[in-house]
């Protein structure tokens, strides 16, 4: 299968580029490397032994995604291209709904019109707001997003479920609601990449690591948690992309009784504390990592880990790393990183 994979140069894409050439599918690649490099396509290139295909441009740009499409014949689309950042989403939403809702209609446009079987698109657990409860299944209410950026993945699932159930079965779709990617490819090759200063915690923890930051603030100690710190639900990167493989296998076969929309979680189903983080990245690596308590950051959920078991049993996929696999590989490609910069 010939699989489209929008944003395919980012953290996420570019290891599910890998993925999809190890499964025997062809990747092609679509991203304007507004928050990426090509450097990760040297990186996929040196993994795979081979280029895979790149059409640089904006998904936003129908005449541009019109162009890919009839130079290509895309069997599956995996949708990963979007802004990601829910602090500047709050500060400049327009540019949030332009691209992450622009460039989700223009390739379902596309989609449509080349009669593509199988689209995936990167929802993320930010849709169920704080939840009642945790772990989290599909079925949990989504909340009022709190920021633009959640608000563009709600949106953005609404849209996919509506297209797929007005083509009369002939697109099927599946939102993956990621819970948090960290980690990197065991070959040091690819990683994530953020520019300027990190918004995540595993990038903080890696880049005040190196030394490239003085130090970690811990956002928060105060909260009903055994050890005071918020409880997320990290996934290696590499398990992640593994269940997009599994979700477009899932889409190609033959069942006629799969739904022409579906949602699945993508977690390990365990919360792991900012706290447990840093001790396992700490323990992991030998390497201390200086880090301070400060305030809450506004809007931070509290508790937010995921039940896997829809995802386990229906399409038979399940985290296999551990969080201290992610941490040593996250600490090897900081390291890469720093050597060669
Ligand atoms: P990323 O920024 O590393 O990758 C996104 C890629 O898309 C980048 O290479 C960027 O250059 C490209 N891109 C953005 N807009 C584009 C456009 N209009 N045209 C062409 N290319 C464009 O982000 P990521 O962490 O790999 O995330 C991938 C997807 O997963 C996003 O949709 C994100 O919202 C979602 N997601 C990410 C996380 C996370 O924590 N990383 C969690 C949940 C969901
Ligand atoms: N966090 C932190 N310091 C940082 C970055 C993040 O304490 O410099 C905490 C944050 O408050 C949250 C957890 O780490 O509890 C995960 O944050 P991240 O931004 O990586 O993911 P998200 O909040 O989107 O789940």
């Amino acid at each position: 299968m010939n699989i489209l994979v929008t944003g395919g140069a980012g953290y996420i894409g570019s290891h599910t580029v890998v993925e999809i050439a190890k499964s025997g599918h062809t990747p092609i690649i679509v991203d304007d490397f507004r928050n990426s490099r090509e450097s990760a396509v040297d990186g996929i290139e040196s993994i795979l032994g081979y280029r895979p295909t790149v059409h640089a441009g904006d998904c936003t740009d129908p005449t541009f995604v019109e162009s890919v499409f009839s130079q290509e014949s895309i069997d599956g689309i995996i949708h990963f291209a979007a802004l990601k950042s829910v602090g500047e989403s709050v500060e400049r939403p327009l540019p949030y709904y332009q691209n992450n809702i622009g460039s989700l209609v223009a390739v379902l446009e596309a989609a449509l019109r080349h009669g593509t079987k199988a689209f995936v698109f990167s929802s993320s657990a930010t849709v169920y707001g704080e939840p009642d409860s945790n772990p989290i299944p599909e079925t949990a209410p989504r909340k009022q997003a709190t920021t633009p950026y959640g608000n563009t993945k709600q949106i953005g699932e609404d849209i996919l479920r509506d297209t797929a159930y007005a083509s009369n079965g002939l697109l099927r779709s599946v939102s993956l609601r990621y819970f948090n990617p960290i980690g990197a490819h065991e070959s040091g090759l690819i990683g994530e990449l953020p520019i300027g200063v990190p918004n995540n915690l595993v990038p903080y923890v890696t880049q005040t690591a190196a030394g490239l930051r003085e130090r970690l603030t811990i956002f928060g100690n105060d909260y009903p948690t055994p050890d005071g710190t918020c409880i997320r639900d990290y996934i290696h990167v590499v398990d992640l992309a593994k269940a997009h493989i599994t979700t477009l296998e899932y889409l190609f076969s033959e069942d006629v009784n799969k739904p022409a929309y579906d949602v699945y979680n993508v977690g390990t189903g365990n919360g792991t504390s900012v706290q447990e983080l840093i001790e396992t990245f700490e323990r992991e690596t030998g390497v201390k990592v200086p880090h301070t308590v400060g305030p809450r950051r506004a809007g931070d959920v509290v508790v937010c880990y995921a039940d896997p078991g829809k995802m386990n049993r229906e399409l038979e996929w399940k985290a296999e790393f551990t969080t201290s696999q992610a941490m040593i590989d996250s600490w090897r490609w900081q390291r890469n990183l720093w050597f060669t910069s």
